[in-house]
């Protein structure tokens, strides 16, 4: 837990009681702050109840003797509504903020990097925190991933914080200024909470505010809004902006079109690896996800070969693309965490046909027209969830469809017609293009169940044989 003492005494309010509100509550207490906590919902109560946190109702709170609010970045402080407690702490001129500002003012010695865009923030995290690790230096991620900010162990000078960002959570960071932030792609997404394109652009682009000399902007230049940022930032000069690319040669920056991690960081475009061969990475993605990583571990410090050996060991993360299981040569393909057409655009894109596709869910705004293109890659899809009639009319003369209802009749489906053609390169995934809300807790729980029904039809066929 990290040390909040500099908060002794003082009236500190925090609102939204899940994993990072519960974090910060405690180790606010821990530091001796005179805590006020609440959540809208009695199940955040009773966790904090649980863990002897006092209680208040912060709607009746005296905001002028509070010194400042920290908010979970769940609960709107702008659009499309502000929470009424937000407006309250804000009209009595209180500070408003999110744990990773805590985290961020109580250990300046450390190296703090910074990473978000709409897709690939888990993975380019991870995948970062990870070679640092393997190269021997001391590094902790968290944040939107994993660990909440103030329950990451406290690093020194020689350490490394690598922190996945929403939008949210940068929208509640007035201080912070990262060593490295990283911006890999905007697409548009959660663009409700936001009030549309240009402000959720915005918020993305806070990850840089602030920093100046020596400090580093990686930036993505795949898509037209983040390749706009990058060249307002390289106009402006204050920091050193390094482009990345995963379809296109980027002088001064990392590349990785076809899978070709290259260095031009300093000219003179060396190769460092081939992605193509590493199982954790598939795809054209997670090629701009490593070289992204890349770009940021140069930043800090580490020679090309130490990035190379850590991107080799890359374990990867359960839910993305996860290969859960192969059957006959068929592969079974976990990418729950494919909540938008863009994430499962994706995963499509990775496989070069017979694709036996589970998708549907709680649908997103645009549904699955914008995946027409990949289509003919699809063998059968297979169809559940409250998007199920909508993907179908998609579908419809484009692709074979059935509609399944659930999970695992989806799965029981797929595995009986992938087993029976047992086509070259066939791959059954489930990359639902949804959100997982209407049948599932959260897109954890759906992967695992698929993860665990998958490696009992692999389990009973090694049997059968
Ligand atoms: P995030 O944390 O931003 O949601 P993840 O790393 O968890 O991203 O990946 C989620 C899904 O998004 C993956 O399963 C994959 O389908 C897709 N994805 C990952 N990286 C990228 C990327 N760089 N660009 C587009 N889609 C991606």
């Amino acid at each position: 837990m990290i040390d909040l003492s500099a908060y002794r005494g003082r009236r500190v309010a925090v609102l939204g009681l899940g994993r990072s509100g519960l974090s910060a509550a405690c180790a606010l207490r821990a530091g001796g702050a005179e805590l006020l906590a609440w959540d809208d919902k009695p199940a955040g109560r009773e966790a904090a109840a649980a863990a002897g946190l006092p209680l208040a109702d912060l709607a009746s709170a005296d905001w002028a003797s509070i010194a400042m609010l920290v908010l979970s970045p769940g609960i709107p402080h702008s659009h499309p509504q502000p929470h009424p407690v937000a407006l309250r702490a804000r009209a009595a001129g209180c500070e408003i903020l999110c744990d990773v500002e805590l985290l961020w003012r109580a250990r300046r010695q450390a190296r703090f990097v910074g990473i978000t865009g709409t897709n690939g923030k888990s993975t380019t995290t991870a995948l970062t925190a990870h070679i640092l690790a393997t190269a021997g230096r001391a590094a902790a991620a968290g944040g939107n991933i994993g660990r909440a900010a103030l329950s990451l162990e406290p690093l020194d000078g020689d350490g490394t914080y690598v922190l996945e960002l929403s939008s949210y959570q940068l929208e509640l960071l007035p201080e912070t200024v990262f060593d490295i932030a990283a911006l890999l792609n905007v697409s548009p997404d959660h663009l409700d909470r936001h009030g549309g394109l240009h402000p959720y652009v915005a918020a993305k682009r806070r990850i840089f505010a602030g920093q100046e000399g020596d400090q580093v902007a990686v930036i993505g230049i795949d898509d037209p809004h983040s390749a706009h940022v990058r060249a307002a930032l390289a106009a402006a000069g204050r920091q050193r902006v390094l482009p990345v690319s995963a379809t296109r040669p980027a002088p001064g920056g990392v590349s990785a079109a076809g899978g070709r991690l290259i260095d031009d960081l300093e000219g003179g475009a060396e190769e460092v690896l081939d992605l193509t061969g590493i199982a954790t990475l598939p795809g054209a993605h997670n090629w701009q996800n490593a070289a992204a990583a890349y770009a940021v571990a140069r930043a800090a410090g580490l020679a090309p070969e130490e990035i190379a050996a850590g991107l080799r060991l890359y374990p990867g993360l359960p839910h993305r693309q996860e290969l859960v299981a192969t059957v006959g040569g068929v592969r079974y393909v976990n990418d729950s965490k494919a909540t938008n057409a863009d994430s499962a655009a994706r995963a499509l894109a990775s496989y070069d046909g017979n694709v036996y596709w589970i998708a549907g869910g709680l649908p997103k705004e645009g549904g699955i027209a914008p995946l027409a293109p990949l289509f003919p890659r699809v063998r059968h899809a297979f169809l559940i969830g409250s998007a199920a009639a909508d993907f179908a009319r998609t579908l419809d003369g484009r692709a074979a469809w059935t509609q399944c209802g659930d999970l695992g009749t989806a799965l029981a489906r797929a595995h009986e017609m992938a087993q029976a053609e047992r086509r070259p390169g066939a791959v059954v995934l489930l990359s639902p293009a949804c959100a997982s809300f209407d049948q599932w807790p959260n897109f954890e729980a759906r992967g695992d169940a698929f993860r665990s029904m998958a490696q009992t039809l692999a389990a009973n066929a090694e049997r059968a044989a």
